[in-house]
Order: C-alpha cells, then sequence, then structure tokens
C-alpha cells in the first residue's frame, strides 16, 4: 500500500511526542494511511507513554493489530449505509434519525464504528446537502426525535449549529433533538458560551457526552459539562466497553459515579462494534455481562447504563442483558438472582402448616 506524505507525518508525530516507539513508525504509518488519527493535546496531555497499558493511549494511539481484519468484522458494523436515504440521514428506526452533517472529530478512536466514514476528506454537508436533509425529515411526520451525529457535530462553528438547532425547531413533529459529543471530553475549550447559545430551544435538547474511562473527565472537561449544565440542558453519556480500557467494575464504577456526579445520567454501555481491525479491543458479551452484574450490586441504578449491542446488519440496538430472571418449574414460578448470587423463587413458596 503507497503511504501518502500525510500518514508518514501523523507516524512521525506519534513518535516525536513519544506515544509510540522509532522501530513502530512504519507500520503506525500504513495504519494511519488505512485509519484516520488524530489526539488532542487535552487527550495527549493524560496519557502516561511509560505505561504500556495507558486507558487513554489504547484509545488513541494506533496500533498494528488494526491491519488485522477478523472475518465477523465488517466496513459498515451497525448498517448505516443500508439505511441510508439520502447523504446525511440514517433512518433505522421509525420514530428518529440521524443527522450527520460533518464525518470530522476531534480524536480519532482506535475502536470507532465509523472508522471506515470518519476522518480528513470526508467533508461536511453542502448546505444544499443539509437543506435536502431537513427537507426528508419535514416530509417524514413519524420523525419524532433526531440525533445529531457524525463525525462530531461540536467540532462545527456556534453559527452553523445554530442553523440546524433552528431548522430542527422550526419542524412542528421533531420533538426532541439530541446532540452525540465527544468535544467536551477531548477539546473542551471548543464549549464556548457561543456554542451553548446556539443550542438554545424550546424543544427538549439533550447531549450525549461520549467518555470511556474516569480519567477523561480532567478538570477542563467538568467545567465544560458544568457550562451545558448550566445552560439547563440534560445530559447522558454514552460509552464503549473495551478491553483494556474500561473492563473493569472498579473502573466502570468509578466512572459512572463521577459521572452522576457532575449530573451526567450514564445512558448506553455499547459493546464495542465489530468495525474492522477492532478485536484486540473487544470483550466477549458474557465479560459485559459479568462486569454488569459486578455493578448492579455496588451502585444505585442512577449509575447504571443499560449494556446494548447493535447488531449486525442494521437490525437494531437492543439491551444484551444480564438477565437476573428464568421460569421455574411449577406454572407461573420463577427463579430470581439476586445482586450477591443467590436465587429466589417468585413468589415466594408458602410454607405448608
Ligand atoms: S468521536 Fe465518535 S465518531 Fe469520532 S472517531 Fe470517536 S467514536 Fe468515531
Amino acid at each position: 500500500m503507497p503511504i501518502s506524505e500525510r500518514a508518514r507525518r501523523r507516524a512521525k508525530n506519534l513518535v516525536a511526542g513519544g506515544l509510540i516507539a522509532p522501530a513502530r513508525e512504519a507500520a503506525i504509518a500504513t495504519v494511519a494511511e488505512r485509519f484516520a488519527v488524530a489526539i488532542t493535546p487535552e487527550m495527549a496531555a493524560l496519557i502516561d507513554p511509560a505505561d504500556a497499558a495507558d486507558p487513554i493511549a489504547r484509545q488513541f494511539v494506533p496500533d498494528e493489530r488494526e491491519l488485522e481484519v477478523a472475518p465477523e468484522e465488517s466496513d459498515d458494523p451497525i448498517g448505516d449505509h443500508r439505511f441510508a436515504p439520502l447523504k446525511g440521514i440514517v433512518h433505522r428506526y421509525p420514530d428518529r434519525v440521524l443527522l450527520k452533517p460533518s464525518h470530522v472529530c476531534p480524536v480519532y478512536c482506535r475502536f470507532c464504528f465509523r472508522r471506515e466514514d470518519v476522518g480528513p476528506g470526508g467533508e461536511a454537508l453542502s448546505p444544499a446537502e443539509l437543506d435536502a436533509a431537513f427537507g426528508y425529515i419535514r416530509e417524514h411526520p413519524a420523525i419524532w426525535e433526531v440525533i445529531v451525529t457524525g463525525g462530531d457535530p461540536f467540532l462545527l462553528s456556534p453559527r452553523r449549529l445554530k442553523e440546524i438547532v433552528r431548522a430542527l425547531d422550526a419542524i412542528p413533529h421533531v420533538a426532541v433533538i439530541r446532540f452525540h459529543t465527544r468535544v467536551p471530553i477531548v477539546a473542551p475549550a471548543r464549549v464556548s458560551a457561543a456554542l451553548v447559545t446556539a443550542l438554545a430551544t424550546e424543544k427538549a435538547l439533550y447531549v450525549a457526552l461520549h467518555v470511556n474511562h474516569p480519567r477523561e473527565l480532567a478538570p477542563a472537561a467538568q467545567v465544560a459539562i458544568r457550562r451545558l449544565n448550566r445552560a439547563g440542558i440534560p445530559l447522558l453519556s454514552q460509552s464503549v466497553l473495551l478491553k483494556g480500557v474500561n473492563d473493569d467494575a472498579a473502573t466502570l464504577e468509578r466512572l459512572f459515579r463521577a459521572l452522576v456526579a457532575l449530573r451526567v445520567k450514564p445512558y448506553y454501555l455499547h459493546h464495542a462494534d465489530l468495525a474492522r481491525g477492532t478485536a484486540h479491543l473487544r470483550t466477549s458479551l458474557a465479560e459485559g455481562q459479568a462486569l454488569m452484574r459486578r455493578l448492579h450490586g455496588r451502585v444505585s441504578g442512577l449509575c447504571q447504563p443499560i449494556y446494548v449491542l447493535d447488531l449486525p446488519g442494521g437490525h437494531g440496538k437492543v439491551p444484551v442483558g444480564p438477565c437476573y430472571s428464568r421460569r421455574g418449574s411449577a406454572d407461573g414460578e420463577w427463579e430470581i438472582d439476586d445482586p450477591n448470587g443467590l436465587i429466589h423463587t417468585y413468589p415466594p413458596l408458602k410454607k405448608s402448616r
């Protein structure tokens, strides 16, 4: 594969920043040719280069294993393309659409499920394309919620964000506008007063933050989150379960407790999607369920997201447990696990006199 000057520069910068050893530069340039690479100064500052297992580095620093593609992996793991009636729209469920105004992100996560679509060169929608996307939403009265995602929509200028919010505001059947972003965590200075003002609307507007490890909630990220909070914007979080990053109950507990204390409701814990070259970052479903069980006994419901899998092929997002109940042997009887692993019959067996 011919390696572009840009990919070579990316690898060189990683060596210069002490994030990869010089011996890996050529291999990492090959990875950078295949998938976008970017790390913000805020995230780079959180990485301990002396720690080979640093959980922040694992999320953003490219790895040679990304060139290994498992047979079950795909360039479109959750079937976005299949449900895209026009550029910038994904319409998978009757009552909601994704609106993707841009394909650029401040960082490029090594596990990204849209890694084949995001990156420099994947431009923003043109004004005409954006108008066509709004037209599609207008023509479909069943669309109740619009999820503005990407790429990262918070990389758009406040002026463009305001235009998007205004356009959605003017569509009567759209009741909920939800922005998905990593900016408040990885590039918090961008959460300016102008950006917050651009989100003002009488409709329900939610912001869902992508955050995977408690160390990402650094002081500057906390300031950005509080700024959104003070504007009265309800905040949710989405995390991806990642091997070597957050696949232990203590880390997840610290993450979800910290989010709730910042008034961010943990919403989804995503099982990592089957994106190409990401097997080294994926856990098994059984591991994910065991972690959720451990969390269940340790934290309140406020701190518990729903563990979900986006089914390959675009068949939708489903909760994947764990399940605490089974049918018992008698009619109408259930067996229920308690948080300590004990099994109870429900309804309780009546004592004979
Ligand atoms: S910020 Fe989101 S869209 Fe961008 S690379 Fe990370 S996971 Fe993918």
